[in-house]
């Protein structure tokens, strides 16, 4: 993937401030309304507990951003593969990757990369890009 950031440790240094006491979980736990009802209608399940409560209620929503998607910059990624759409109009635009707890609200952007057209090598998809065409 192009400019894949990835935000592990950022995250993990949130966490650990929560749990020396240095923020507290009004902090970090803040997730906009929005953010938690995509999460929940939407967005993708993570197999790991809450860094923050523990609970089994993560999920990934991403977001697509760019100048050229116009008023499609800014919306959650449904269905699962409207980025591959996207990706196969529109020449550049940014992916994040954001992380919410439905309990606790706890959020953070997990990731961002970008997609698009310029992305794309043309022999990527003659290739199959690894997948498995049936
Ligand atoms: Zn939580």
């Amino acid at each position: 993937m192009q400019g894949f950031v990835d935000y592990t440790m950022a995250k993990r240094s949130i966490v650990e401030g929560y749990k020396r006491g240095a923020l507290d979980r009004h902090d970090i736990c803040d997730a906009h309304p929005e953010l938690v009802r995509a999460g929940r209608n939407i967005g993708a399940k993570v197999r790991r507990p809450c860094p923050v409560c523990q609970a089994e209620s993560l999920r990934q929503v991403r977001y697509v951003f760019g100048d050229q998607l116009k008023h499609l910059s800014g919306r959650p990624v449904y269905p699962d593969d409207w980025d591959m759409e996207l990706s196969s109009k529109f020449d550049e635009f940014r992916c994040y990757v954001i992380e919410v707890c439905l309990d606790c609200h706890w959020n953070h952007m997990a990731a961002c990369y970008l997609m698009g057209r310029r992305f794309q090598a043309p022999s990527a998809r003659t290739a199959g890009a690894g997948r498995t065409n049936p």
